[in-house]
């Protein structure tokens, strides 16, 4: 099966992703990335910024130079709430017009700052123009130094709401607040979910019951298998070893949705 990563990050020079994939032992550097989607059969991958501290476009000089080495790489930036002036958004709308950003990316919980916010509105607005998906993150962060209150996915139903010409994907499913999270991609036309980060390094037996309990829940209770997209968090999880838990989540028969379809279509990847 050809399958799309839709959540990966690719800046080897993240000093945190780095030293954390040490530890894990998850191989982290270009060659490793080309090798995992070699042997995984990840025909496409969305790459997002690693650093949110980067200014607005996050990281999109490296992301599109990636894509250039790589065209199974869709490069996604990110949007720093202290750079949202007219000048961020027009530095944005200009790499949305010449093809090279395929979404944006925004970090509640890394940013002490509400999705509803004034700030990211005018970029909900061009991510609408130019039909390409928000994603934000939603749910339990990675380092305990983060604010966890913004990142409840509850807040993104405001902008669902204001914003219906613009689709938003909530990062981890909102894990660990996943009913609310399911609740919102039941309601609202416009709201997706991708499956990355539901644990960390290499799956146990607990992560398993627990993984496939929570998913199970918000596929059966949104009854919508085309609004997820299968995802990893690379490098903060290994490729493989969450292809092999997710498929043991998603019915097979949706298996070709949520592992290549969905995000093919969301993120007009053409593949
Ligand atoms: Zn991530």
């Amino acid at each position: 099966m050809k399958i799309i990563d839709a959540h990966v990050h690719t800046n080897f020079r993240h000093r945190g992703a780095a030293e954390f994939s040490k530890e894990k032992k998850i191989p982290f550097s270009w060659d490793d990335l080309q090798h995992q989607l070699d042997q995984h059969n990840v025909v496409g991958a969305v790459i997002i910024t690693t650093d949110h501290d980067d200014p607005t476009p996050g990281e999109a000089a490296l992301l599109t130079s990636q894509r250039k080495q790589d065209a199974r790489l869709f490069p996604v930036c990110s949007i720093h709430p202290d750079n949202t002036s007219r000048a961020d958004v027009h530095k944005v709308e200009q790499l949305l017009q010449t093809g090279k950003l395929f979404g944006i990316k925004i970090f509640p919980g890394y940013h002490p700052v509400y999705p509803s916010d004034k700030r990211y509105h005018a970029f909900y607005e061009l991510a609408g123009k130019y039909e390409v998906p928000v994603i934000v993150h939603t749910g339990d962060t990675f380092g305990s130094h983060h604010l966890v209150k913004y990142a409840h996915p509850l807040d993104v139903d405001e902008i669902a709401v204001k914003f219906p010409q613009t689709t938003f994907i909530l990062a981890h499913l909102g894990n660990p607040w996943v009913r609310d999270a399911a609740e919102l991609v039941y309601k609202n036309e416009n709201v997706y979910a991708d499956l990355s980060a539901f644990c960390l390094s290499h799956p146990g037996r607990h992560d398993l019951q627990r993984i496939v309990h929570d998913i199970t829940f918000a596929l059966n209770y949104s009854g919508r298998p085309d609004k997820f997209l299968f995802g990893t968090d690379w490098p903060l999880v290994g490729i493989g070893s969450y292809i092999d838990v997710i498929k043991k989540a998603i019915p097979r028969k949706h298996h070709q949705q949520v592992f290549f379809e969905n995000a093919n279509r969301v993120f007009k990847m053409g593949l």
